[in-house]
């Protein structure tokens, strides 16, 4: 299975996606954690996005795009995996289509998080405060300012990709306010559905060859049954006169006794 979890910061898709990668057993694709892990390692793509990132953002899509590409290649992709963070633009989600279409592959839903922004800022806190607790180092983009900007690049560049994958037929939508084992159970009904969205496909394609096969059925029946007749001798085929000549022959056959009577 192949997912994209689109939304903007703080709308859950780390969350969700870490809970399909359980229970999937796909891995989640975060290009923001594959960034962050660049930045770290002193990458040149770490050098190049370090700063765009910290101060919210998007990096340039080649840069992107070209660690996807990477990744997808890696054997735990695949089976499949949840793309949490890209595609961010058109052209990031162009080029996804591309390198599916190589490998003969395809996406199976964009699934979007619904929030109202009011909402992001408050999470951006609880998950600033949580780190804090944990003894975890808080994102560089996780204050104010950064958050801001993050809202305003998903505003401008990612909420078009909403229209793009509903063209595509592959939008499903779902409500990012509520709960997150609510979210959680939407996701999976949303995830049934496409699954059932096939079986009709399935169904429909063993119909079809069941109808071709029924079709040939006959024909090949009546060659069968014309060939066993030219087998059969002429004797046998005759063996039996119909009934009427049959009384009449044994009529013929009954001697004339005295009495000038047959019998
Ligand atoms: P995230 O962890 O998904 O919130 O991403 C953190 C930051 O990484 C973003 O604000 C961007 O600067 C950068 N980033 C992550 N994914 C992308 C992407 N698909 N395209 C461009 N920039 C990205």
């Amino acid at each position: 299975m192949r997912l994209i979890l689109l939304g903007p910061p703080g709308c859950g898709k780390g969350t969700q996606s870490q809970r399909l990668t359980e229970k999937y057993g796909i891995p989640q694709l975060s290009t923001g954690d594959m960034l962050r892990a660049a930045v770290k390692a002193g990458t040149s793509v770490g050098v190049k996005a370090g700063d765009l990132m910290a101060r919210g953002e998007l990096v340039s899509d080649d840069v992107v795009v070209a660690i996807v590409a990477d990744r997808i290649e890696q054997p735990d992709a695949k089976k499949g995996f949840i793309l949490d963070g890209f595609p961010r633009t058109v052209p990031q989600a162009e080029a996804l289509d591309r390198m599916l279409k190589e490998k003969g592959l395809r996406l199976h839903a964009a699934i979007e998080l619904k929030v109202d922004e009011g909402i992001l800022h408050q999470r951006i806190a609880k998950r600033v405060a949580d780190m804090l607790a944990s003894g975890k180092t808080i994102r560089a983009d996780d204050n104010p300012e950064a958050l801001e900007k993050r809202v305003h690049a998903y505003r401008l560049q990612t909420a078009p990709l909403v229209s793009y994958y509903k063209n595509h037929g592959l939008l499903r939508s779902t409500d990012g306010m509520a709960s997150i084992d609510e979210v959680s159970a939407a996701i999976d009904r949303i995830l049934g559905k496409a699954g059932q969205a096939e079986a009709p496909a399935r169904r429909a394609a063993r119909t079809r060859k069941a109808i071709g096969k029924a079709a040939k059925a006959p024909k090949a029946k009546a060659r069968k049954g014309r060939a066993a007749a030219r087998k059969r001798p002429a004797k046998a085929v005759a063996r039996r006169a119909p009934a009427g000549r049959r009384k009449a022959a044994k009529t013929r056959r009954k001697p004339i006794n005295k009495a000038g009577r047959r019998g």
